[in-house]
């Protein structure tokens, strides 16, 4: 490519190139797609410790075994799933015909074909799986694909596109790194499909560029994921599980608990417990290796903004672990900020760090009430064991996706789609359901060599029976 070109050019020119190709290829073969999907497995195995150290150097302190369980492993997981079912994903399946051409012998099948190229565009805080977990589903489904990291983990980023460059075949998988400009080149092409993960204001930017040309869209955004603890949970339980999920990754995951609601009762108790829970986990915070840091200065700024914002408005912080803050670096402890007013910016906005609303009720049905008010959440999490009162919770709340008993595990799950509804996103990726969502689902009707229509009258020109044959069939 000409380093002179701007950036849309170049990518116009990429994806004119896979283009060409899938248009000489036609459909790929079963195998075809396998061997896409195992050079991207390859690519990882070869090439995972300089990948960890990258987000590592990247996050300016990111446990490399966390990020070979979240990024590495996390998109080795989906690709291998990907690589073990598209056999079954693939098969075209038998539709019923209607009468009287399915007594006549007409067949009818729906197929899934490949789109063509999708464009995905990944974030930061999980650098590597949010652009190689749907490229299993593109690759499985038979597409070709154009990458673009997150500039925010730029060592992360021009790693990445220096080994994919010289893994894969860029009219296959390919690749180009840059900043929003490069993003809105990107998303203003004609692919076939866009992948978007990232923020909801983004989202929008992203489907208002991908409108122009028709290009259907999957966003994976983020929101506020709402815990909600019911009066038969386990409270030592629920405060362990919780802390674990906010210590992970320092709070910077789309499906992060985000504000718990506590019976009043208990909240000083369910408090104590976090702390306690959250502090075993990470006894201190300047200097712990173990704790993920805040990715740059200006996300400190922005969370460090909503703690100070919520004081100022008289919400009480607690934090875990106790003490005074961190003087240096970008690691911070838990901040668990307690019923503040409706006005707090942390009230409104997706806290994506170290801090959690905590909000004590009386009545769970003005819990679920507000949950309603609110965005569409990506997460949703239920604590307890009164089964009829979680069916109640599953039944007037809707979100992406939920886990019960526990937090973010739902995203894990490989047989079972992962996405957002209203404005946490659309569409999905994963297993059978991102497969689908990749490929265009084509029915075929296949006419039989009979054709009755002029014999029964049913062809101009009409006899006189006809309307009266129509009429007879208008029954409730
Ligand atoms: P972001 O929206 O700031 O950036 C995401 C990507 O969008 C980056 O690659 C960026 O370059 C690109 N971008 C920037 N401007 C653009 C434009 N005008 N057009 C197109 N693309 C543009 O998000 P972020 O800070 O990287 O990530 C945090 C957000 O992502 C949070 O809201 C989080 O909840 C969400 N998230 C969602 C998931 C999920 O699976 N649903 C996963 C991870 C993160």
């Amino acid at each position: 490519m000409d380093p002179n070109s701007t950036a849309e050019t170049r990518i116009a020119d990429l994806l004119d190139r896979q283009h060409t190709a899938f248009r000489a290829e036609g459909q790929p073969t079963a195998e075809q797609r396998r061997q896409r999907i195992q050079a991207v497995i390859d690519m990882l195995v070869a090439h995972h410790e300089d990948l960890v150290a990258a987000i590592d150097a990247d996050f300016g302190g990111r446990p490399r075994g966390y990020s070979l369980m979240n990024d590495v492993l996390g998109s080795i997981t989906t690709l291998k799933d990907a690589r073990e079912n598209l056999d079954a994903w693939m098969a075209p399946q038998d539709r019923a015909a209607f009468a009287p051409y399915d007594q006549l012998g007409a067949g009818a099948h729906v197929r899934y074909q490949p789109k063509g190229s999708v464009g995905i565009i990944g974030t930061w805080n999980a650098p590597l799986f949010t652009l190689l977990s749907p490229l299993a589903g593109v690759l499985a489904a038979g597409n070709r694909a154009v990458l673009k990291p997150s500039e925010v983990v730029p060592r992360t980023a021009a790693l990445l596109a220096e080994i994919v460059t010289a893994s894969l075949d860029p009219e296959v998988v390919a690749i180009v790194t840059g900043g929003p400009d490069v993003a809105d080149a990107l998303t203003s092409l004609p692919f076939d499909h866009l992948v978007f993960t990232g923020s909801t204001a983004v989202g929008k930017l992203v489907m208002a560029n991908a409108a122009k040309n028709l290009v259907p869209v999957t966003l994976e955004l983020g929101g506020k994921s709402p815990t909600i603890i019911g009066r038969s949970a386990d409270l030592e339980t629920a405060a362990f599980r919780i802390a674990v999920g906010k210590a992970t990754n320092g709070g910077q995951i789309c499906v992060s608990p985000d504000t718990a609601f506590v019976p009043r009762e208990l909240l000083e108790a369910f408090i104590a417990a976090v702390q306690k829970a959250y502090a075993e986990l990470l006894p201190t915070t300047e200097g712990n290796l173990d704790a993920v840091a805040v990715v740059n200065d200006r996300h400190v700024a922005r969370v460090d903004g909503y703690i100070d914002d919520a004081i100022a408005r008289g919400a009480r912080v607690e934090t875990a672990p106790t003490g005074p803050p961190p003087t240096t670096g970008r690691r911070r402890p838990l901040r668990l900020v307690v019923d503040p007013p409706a006005d707090a910016a942390i009230r409104a906005e997706e806290i994506f760090g170290s801090a959690m609303v905590v909000l004590g009720y009386d009545e769970l049905d003005d819990v679920i009430a507000e949950i309603n008010a609110s965005p569409r959440p990506l997460a949703l999490y239920y604590f307890g064991t009164d089964a009829a009162e979680q069916a109640h919770v599953l039944d007037h709340t809707l979100s992406g996706g939920v886990t019960v008993n526990e937090v973010m595990m739902h995203p894990g799950l490989q047989d079972a789609p992962f996405g957002g509804v209203g404005a946490s996103g659309m569409g999905h990726y994963n297993g059978r359901e991102g497969f689908a969502e990749f490929s265009h689902t084509r029915a075929v009707f296949e006419a039989a060599a009979a054709d009755p229509r002029r014999e029964w009258g049913m062809l101009p020109p009409f006899h006189d029976g006809f309307e009266a044959q129509m009429a007879a069939q208008v029954t409730p």
